[in-house]
């Protein structure tokens, strides 16, 4: 196993769970990779990657359950469903019925006519990928694109939807114009399938020590002497058994194994050297964007803002031309994130649209949060607690042509049996697709190690 973050955690529970040996080999000094939660005297909990899990996939549920972690579950607060949205400089409560829709003074009266339409969308198979905006423009006009689509992608992709692939980026929306046309019609449908298979409706949950209780779960259950932190991989080699090749502070190790999975972002795979000639097939992954991002936790007394903070945030579209991405009331969302009479706000910044304002040192970036919270929060004075963090590399963009890296992937693990790669530039971004991408290689690297016992 190459890779500590969730996906190679997951993978390594699966497969310690189901009898066979395993190690696991984390570059930094520790695991969890994007997932870090901090705890912070005085009764706050920082989030500095994800914060919060869509629990909606039924294997991530059994896994907690088989972690002992359905009890320790948080859903978010009910209130948390309410989503605010940037329009003309005011705020305003995304709609969240089909009756506050139609009464909405958000949208206008083309878009919203707009939508009802999609719903008499005919199925249609389309030939050639196209990128999310134009899909979501053919189904509901361009203000759909750019005051609800593009302020949604940016929180979850931090990406531009004119460049993601809507084949890749949100395979569900591809599908469901095939089965359906109407891309609503689709979503009802597969509720109803939901539903009729008697799974419950997908939460959005985090942990009472937040969402780092997951890896630190899934590391407790792995057995003694499974994994190795600060431990780099120099190179794979095989001659019918694979031979890692690891180092730590200069001395370098080399152990056989029947498989190699690896989980770890694009860059580090392009670097691999597979093979006793160094040849590095994934070379090409090299190319995959993946804009950067910072978030700026920031803790406040009560009094310090204006705003109800009565949601889950603020989606801001670009066309606001603000200096944010968006805004997430972290206190409002889960209970136990800042202490009494306070309240933490999570600033997110950067992304494809704006990279330069992720890589602001905490001075500059602590000055443009404060003087948009001021004016759209009506946020006052000094935050008593700080956290930036900076991810120069956030997340991977499924992009239009996103087939070549998956290609090359496949015929790199076809050319090397034995080999398997997984994680956030293959199997989806958010956390719950990376457990169950773990689970899948595990699946998948068993079957190897049985057919050639
Ligand atoms: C700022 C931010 C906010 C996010 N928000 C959300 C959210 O709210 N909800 C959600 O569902 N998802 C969110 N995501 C996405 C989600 O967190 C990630 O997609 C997911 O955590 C990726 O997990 P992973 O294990 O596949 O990869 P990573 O977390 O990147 O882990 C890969 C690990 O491999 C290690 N590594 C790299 N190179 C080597 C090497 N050569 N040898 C050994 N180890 C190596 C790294 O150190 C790292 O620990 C967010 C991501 C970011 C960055």
């Amino acid at each position: 196993m190459i890779g500590g973050g969730v996906t190679g955690l997951s993978t390594a529970f699966a497969l310690a769970r189901s009898g066979r040996r395993v190690r696991l080999f984390e570059a930094s000094d520790r695991l969890g990779g994007a997932v870090q939660s901090e705890t912070i005297e005085g009764g706050w909990l920082a989030e500095a990657g994800p914060n919060t899990l869509l629990l909606s996939d039924p294997k991530v549920r059994t896994l907690f359950d088989d972690l002992g972690l359905a009890s320790e579950l948080r859903t978010a607060r009910p209130e948390a469903k309410h989503r605010y949205l940037v329009r003309n400089g005011k705020l305003w409560a995304l709609p969240t019925s089909p009756g506050s829709f139609l009464s909405t003074g958000l949208f206008s009266a083309r878009a919203k006519f707009g939508i009802v339409a999609e719903l008499l969308k005919r199925p249609r198979t389309r030939t050639t990928d196209l990128s999310l905006a134009a899909l979501i423009e053919s189904h509901f006009g361009r203000e759909i694109v750019d005051y609800a689509l593009q302020p949604f992608v940016s929180g979850v992709f931090a990406g531009n939807p004119a460049k993601l692939s809507a084949k890749h980026s949100f395979p569900q929306l591809w599908e469901a114009e095939q089965q359906h046309g109407s891309l609503i019609r689709g979503q009802i449908a597969s509720a109803k399938a939901r539903k009729a298979r008697g799974e419950p409706r997908g939460t959005i949950v985090s942990f009472p020590d937040g969402l780092a209780t997951i890896p630190r779960r899934l590391a407790d259950r792995l057995p003694a002497g499974t994994i190795e932190c600060r431990a780099k991989i120099e190179s794979l080699l095989t001659d019918g058994a694979w031979k890692l090749v690891w180092s730590r502070d200069g001395t370098t190790t080399t152990e056989s194994f029947a498989a190699v999975i690896t989980t770890v972002p694009a860059h580090a795979l392009a670097r691999l050297s597979v093979g006793p000639l160094g040849e590095r097939p994934l070379a090409a992954l090299d190319a995959i964007e993946y804009p950067p991002v910072a978030s700026l936790f920031l803790g406040y007394r009560r009094d310090q803002v204006a705003h109800p903070l009565d949601g889950f945030g603020l989606l801001i579209p670009a066309l606001e031309r603000r200096a944010l991405l968006g805004v997430l009331f972290s206190s409002s969302l889960f209970a136990g994130r800042a202490p009494d009479g306070h309240v933490a706000i999570t600033v997110m910044m950067g992304g494809a649209s704006s990279p330069d304002r992720a890589q602001l040192d905490t001075t500059a970036a602590l000055e443009l949060a404060k003087r948009e919270l001021a004016s759209l929060l009506g946020v006052t004075g000094e935050p008593s607690i700080v956290r930036h963090h900076r991810w120069p590399r956030a997340i991977p963009q499924y992009n239009l042509g996103y087939e070549r890296f998956l290609d090359a992937i496949a015929r790199t693990e076809a050319n090397h049996p034995g080999l398997f790669v997984g994680g956030h530039i293959r199997d989806g971004i958010s956390l719950s697709q990376c457990l169950t991408s773990g689970m899948r290689l595990a699946e998948r690297a068993s079957n190897h190690a049985l057919r050639a016992s």
